[in-house]
Order: structure tokens, then C-alpha cells, then sequence
């Protein structure tokens, strides 16, 4: 049975006061309301990981991520955070491949593939993220795209690595701009990502991937998009720095 999963990403926002008092506002609210087995993350900036994770309590139902980590094990990389780093921090989960670290930072697929080994190596787990451009959408060329940005990154993996792995479809013209993939739209690519897992893997494993969506999810849309099925949870940007909507998002999935 594959996990349901929502992660919030909270990307370059909240100094850590802010992220300790949002962190613990989730981890009350989740601890009164929370009934089903969704698994919750939460993807801080690196330097807020290791106060995250102690101010975790016993019965929390939250784990850590970060949102970025180099893909060499150590070294001269001046400013850079490595994957043995961020486990050594108390977090789980890594999101690599993001599409504004694909865009700002030039990361290409080739990178992200040396990422994604340098996390499954340190016993971190990914969030690995794949999606078209509005221009990639409207020229009709997306399902090209999402099967290169897959198998060039990814397909290495045996399938116990890939096991490991959980993908997030966030189409990038969704993100952060209030426009949100239908459901219809957000499923048939789900859909066509399962099927290139097992092409490759077999359908025992891929009917075990996790597949995220993400695009400005709320709670208004979140139970609809959860609703299909291959999507089985959220990646969320803006809606998880407001406690409440995103605790409403995490109860969207069911
Ligand atoms: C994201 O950055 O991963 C994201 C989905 O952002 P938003 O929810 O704000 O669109």
C-alpha cells in the first residue's frame, strides 16, 4: 500500500522563531484533529532543521525535510549543505529537483540524478519533483518532457533505491501563481507517471510510489485533486506557512 503523503515546502520564508511557533502551531492542531494515517512533512530551510527536530514531541505525527542538499558528500563547496549534514540534523526527507532550483539554479537533470544517489546514500528519502513549463503545456510537448525529466534522473536507480523515492508532479505554472492543475489534468499525468514506473520497474512497485501534486493546493481544491487515483497528496508551497489551511489540507486527504 503506497503512503499518503502532504509535505509543505516552505521555501526562503520564516526566521526561526517564526518557523519554531508555525512548526509547533501544525504539531498541536495535528495532534487534536488528526484521525487518519496521512504522513506529514514539513521542508524547512536547512538552517532551521536541527530546532525543528528537537522541538518535535513524542507523539507528533510530523517528520522533517529539507528542500535542497549538495550532490558531492563533502568538500571545498563554500555555503553548501550536504545530504549527511541534513540527516545528521534529525531530518528524513529531501525535495530535489524543484523546479525553482531547476530554474535559478541550473540544475539539470544529470545534477539531480548525482543528488538523488548522494540521498538515498545517506539515508535520506526524496521528494523528487518533475513538471512542464506553461510553454511546455501549451506547445503540447509535456508528456515528452515529464518522461525525460523522469528517466534522466531517476531511471539509474535500482528498484529498491526507487522504492525509496517520492515523486512530486508540480506542473511550474502552477506554482505559486493561483492557477491549479483540474483534477482531470493533475491525473492523467499521475497516471502516465505511474505507468513509466512500470515500464521500467513493474506494477507491484509502481502501485507503491507515492506521487505528490503541487500548484497553489488549498483547501478549497485539495480534497478534489486528492480524490483521483494516482494522487495520494500534496506538495504545498504558500498555503503551508498559514497553520490552518495547511493542517485543512492534510485533512483533505483522506
Ligand atoms: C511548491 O513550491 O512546491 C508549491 C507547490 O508552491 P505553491 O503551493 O505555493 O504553488
Amino acid at each position: 500500500m503506497r503512503k499518503n503523503i502532504v509535505a509543505g515546502n516552505w521555501k526562503m520564508n520564516l526566521d526561526l522563531e517564526q518557523g519554531i511557533h508555525l512548526f509547533n502551531e501544525i504539531q498541536d492542531l495535528l495532534k487534536v484533529e488528526l484521525r487518519g494515517e496521512q504522513e506529514v512533512i514539513v521542508c524547512s530551510p536547512s538552517i532551521h532543521l536541527n530546532s525543528l527536530a528537537k522541538a518535535l514531541n513524542d507523539t507528533s505525527k510530523l517528520s522533517i525535510g529539507a528542500q535542497n542538499c549538495h550532490q558531492a558528500e563533502n568538500g571545498a563547496y563554500t555555503g553548501e549543505v550536504s545530504a549527511q549534514m541534513i540527516a545528521s540534523a534529525g531530518a528524513k526527507y529531501v525535495i530535489i529537483g524543484h523546479s525553482e532550483r531547476r530554474l535559478y539554479f541550473s540544475e539539470s537533470s544529470s545534477l539531480l540524478a548525482q543528488k538523488l544517489d548522494t540521498t538515498l546514500k545517506n539515508g535520506l528519502l526524496p521528494i523528487f519533483c518533475i513538471g512542464e513549463t506553461l510553454e511546455q503545456r501549451n506547445g503540447g510537448t509535456y508528456f515528452d518532457v515529464i518522461k525525460e525529466q523522469i528517466s534522466e534522473a531517476s531511471f539509474h536507480l535500482d528498484g529498491s533505491e526507487y522504492g525509496k523515492l517520492i515523486l512530486a508532479y508540480e506542473p511550474v505554472w502552477a506554482i505559486g501563481t493561483g492557477l491549479t492543475a483540474s483534477p482531470e489534468q493533475a491525473q492523467e499525468i499521475h497516471l502516465f507517471i505511474r505507468n513509466l514506473i512500470v515500464e521500467k520497474y513493474g506494477q507491484s512497485l509502481a502501485e507503491n510510489i507515492t506521487i505528490l501534486y503541487g500548484g497553489s493546493c488549498n483547501p478549497k481544491n485539495a480534497a478534489e485533486l486528492f480524490a483521483q487515483p494516482d494522487i495520494d497528496g500534496g506538495l504545498i508551497g504558500g498555503a503551508s506557512l498559514k497553520a490552518r489551511d495547511f493542517v485543512d489540507i492534510i485533512k483533505a486527504l483522506n
